[in-house]
């Protein structure tokens, strides 16, 4: 850390979306690398980061002095050479990956204080009954302190008598900080015992976070195969080293089942970052884990940009899952960012899932990554069977999707007192809304998109702008009354189906979608879970992480669903998918069973589905990917460019494609411009190229020196992508 005393020039990065770092003077007192400062900027004061020495370089009258110093601790060197690479990979400017640095509430504010009462020495001139509660509930926890509403509420009185009480010295008033501590956890409780291959995997991965270098390793298994107990041993030996862990879930695994299992571990709750924490809780999580005074985050992405004051081992749990990576604003994969970041603070990195991603195997295989696999199952539990149902020889009628042998096969379970999953991703009523009169589907009016029928809601749904209208009791296009018909279906449909089919059973949908919060629908989970329901209808959210132990049949119903679409990673996720889907069955003492619905079976992912060839199975994608030259074996950007304005977006399309030659001399070959995919989102529309590369190349500065001949005019927007996942 650089000091600067007051007046010297300094740089500070703002979290304002400028092109560069500000010069302004150190205030009184000076100021060093990495403060938190409040800065004036034009008429407004605003957050940023001294960045390092002034740049200098015009007149320096105007230079203006930094407001002050922030009451926080600085930002480390190790977090702002990763802010600095991180925005080097991703193409990202460095104010937008400040602002995901800087997510917490009332950064700018004094360190929050409030007010707590105790016992003071004297006694009150005249005693009354409400006065002696007070007196007496502060006795009985002996120094304690509390608020005012806990003391009045815990003596049973209005808040003026422990005032009066205060004024006569019985009572005392502190200010204390509002943020406490997180509890400590003790990592020598005892853990569960670990047998055969998990001993061993946890034995390796102490030593890995021993070592106090940075390392990554794959922990592979099957579900139920003991990855989470494995690698909280790593996390215990983490805090022996007096060093602070990250475990990142995707966040619907955020569930309160995982923190009690770290609770029963550790003796005490972790602290949590993700979408279901208060404003509150957020604030007292940045700075007391800045402040070292939180061993363990359990959290969601964008817990890697907390200011970990000495970070020794990030946990990627469900390392495959593609909510990893952030799709707007900074497009970056936490997967990715997290090996990042551990190597630059000498952290262990562990990725662990049933089914790992390919670029993870393919940095296992290039040496770079070790690898742990776990094959028991816990007690005699197998991965359940895999059988396919052929859908070109089931009788079945249109608007129906459940074919008669899986009925069967749910109706064997019910009478048996166990829970069957039908599973189907897509949300929704119906994904297209038909005009039997004329034709006309119902799209968006904002995008190039069919509006998906949602009954619960009673709306149809833009799935990709959000926008909602009433059903239509005319056609728009040709004014017929009552001709719209739903067609396909989504899981509100086979939810009716399911319910027709078995009128006694008790079916249950779960989609995000239907729930107001995510708490609710995680308590809904938790119920089911225990027994709330004979048959689930779900979307992806059931595939991940959750237990449902009375649950014995998953019924796929459109195994094919996912291997439409030229997506490049379409097999991989169907693959994952399924294997994800067919794990909730049969998790508890009883065996379970999968079916998957297809019109393919002989088609070569369904096969490795069925079969389990895992191995086999990657093994083919590695050698295909690796022909096509594509990630993990090549590199890609993404590159989206869109506008109101047709014309605009392809003039900037065509003359891009024109002068590509930074591109061409590091042998790169570009793609494009074509519409994308969806060719019209929320009145935009878009363009989209594809920047393809050998494995080695510099991607990013090729890339960065393309794009920066031109300048980005009027309401265009231009978005890059390093190592894209999607392609719409
Ligand atoms: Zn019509
Ligand atoms: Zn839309």
């Amino acid at each position: 850390m650089i000091r600067f005393a007051p007046g010297d020039l300094v740089a500070v990065l703002t979290t304002q979306p400028l092109d560069r770092a500000l010069d302004y003077r150190a205030p009184e007192g000076g100021c060093g690398t990495g403060d938190f400062v409040e800065v004036p900027l034009g008429p407004r004061k605003v957050l940023g980061v001294v960045w390092g020495e002034g740049i200098g370089g015009y007149d320096l009258s105007k230079v203006r002095t930094i407001n002050r110093v922030l009451d926080v601790v600085p930002m480390r060197d190790e977090m702002r050479q990763f802010l600095n690479r991180a925005a080097e990979y991703t193409l990202t400017p460095m104010p937008a990956m400040l602002r995901l640095a800087t997510r917490s509430p009332g950064l700018g504010s004094d360190v929050s204080m409030r007010k707590v009462y105790a016992r003071g020495s004297e006694e009150p001139d005249r005693i009354t009954d409400a006065r002696r509660r007070v007196l007496d509930a502060l006795a009985e926890y002996g120094d304690l302190s509390f608020t005012l509403s806990e003391l009045s509420e815990m003596a049973g009185v209005g808040s003026s008598v422990v005032k009066g009480l205060v004024k006569q010295g019985a009572v005392i008033e502190r200010d204390t900080p509002r943020d406490a501590p997180y509890p400590r956890l003790d990592p020598d409780l005892p853990g569960k015992t670990l047998a055969g291959d998990q001993a061993g995997a946890a034995d390796m991965l102490i030593k890995a976070v021993a070592s106090g270098t940075y390392g990554t390793t794959m922990l592979r298994g099957v579900t139920g195969s003991g990855k989470t107990e494995v690698y909280l041993e790593a996390v215990a030996e983490c805090l022996r080293q007096g060093r602070q862990a990250l475990v990142l879930l995707p966040e619907i695994a955020l569930t309160s089942e995982f923190l009690s299992r770290v609770e029963a571990r550790f003796g005490a709750k972790p602290a949590e970052w993700h979408h279901g924490v208060t404003q509150t809780e957020r604030r007292r999580c940045w700075r007391m884990v800045g402040e070292g005074n939180s061993s363990l985050i359990v959290g969601a992405r964008s817990a890697l940009f907390l200011p970990f004051s000495d970070l020794g081992l990030v946990v990627v749990d469900e390392e495959h899952d593609t909510s990893y990576k952030q799709e707007d604003g900074v497009l970056y994969s936490a997967r990715d960012m997290a090996v990042l970041r551990a190597s630059i603070c000498k952290a262990q990195v562990v990725l662990a899932s049933a089914t790992p991603s390919l670029e993870t195997w393919a940095n296992v295989e290039a040496g770079k990554y070790s690898a742990l696999t776990l094959t028991s199952r816990f007690g005699d539990r197998a991965m359940p069977q895999m059988r396919a149902i052929d859908m070109r020889g089931e009788d079945l009628p249109g608007g129906r999707w459940v074919s008669p042998s899986l009925q069967g096969q749910i109706a064997d379970r019910l009478e048996r007192g166990e829970q069957s999953l039908l599973f189907l991703n897509r949300r929704g009523y119906a994904p297209v809304t038909i005009c039997r009169a004329c034709g006309e589907m119902i799209a968006c009016d904002h995008c190039d998109a069919r509006m998906v029928e949602h009954r619960f809601l009673k709306r149809l749904v833009c799935h990709q702008c959000g926008e909602t209208k009433p059903m239509p009791e005319v056609c728009p296009s040709c004014k017929v009354e009552g001709k719209l018909a739903a067609v396909g279906p989504g899981v509100e449909r086979m939810a009716e189906e399911a319910a027709a089919l078995f009128p006694d059973a008790r079916v249950e949908v779960l989609s995000s979608d239907m729930y107001q919060s995510a708490r609710a629908l995680k308590a809904r989970i938790e119920a089911i879970a225990a027994g709330d329901a004979d048959i689930v209808v779900g979307t992806q959210l059931v595939a991940k992480g959750h237990n449902f132990p009375l649950l014995t049949l998953v019924g796929v119903i459109d195994a094919d669903l996912g291997l439409q679409g030229s997506d490049l990673r379409a097999a991989e996720r169907t693959f994952q998918l399924m294997r994800q889907v067919a794990g909730r069955a049969g998790r508890a003492e009883r065996p379970g069973e999968a079916w998957l619905q297809t019109f393919q079976p002989e088609h070569h992912v369904i096969k490795a589905i069925l079969s389990g060839d895992e191995d086999g199975f990657w093994a083919a994608e590695a050698a295909e990917r690796k022909a096509a030259g594509v990630p993990p074996y090549g590199r890609m950007a993404g590159i989206v460019l869109s506008s109101p304005d047709i014309q605009a977006v392809f003039d900037l399309g065509n003359h891009l494609a024109r002068i590509d030659g930074p591109l061409r001399r590091i042998g790169a070959v570009l793609y494009g411009p074509a519409p994308a995919p969806i060719a019209r989102i929320r009145g935009r529309h878009r363009l989209r190229m594809l920047v393809k590369a050998e494995k080695g190349a510099p991607l990013q500065s090729a890339v960065s020196d393309w794009l920066a001949q031109v300048r980005i005019k009027g309401d265009i927007r231009l978005s890059v992508d390093i190592d894209p996942q999607s392609f719409y």
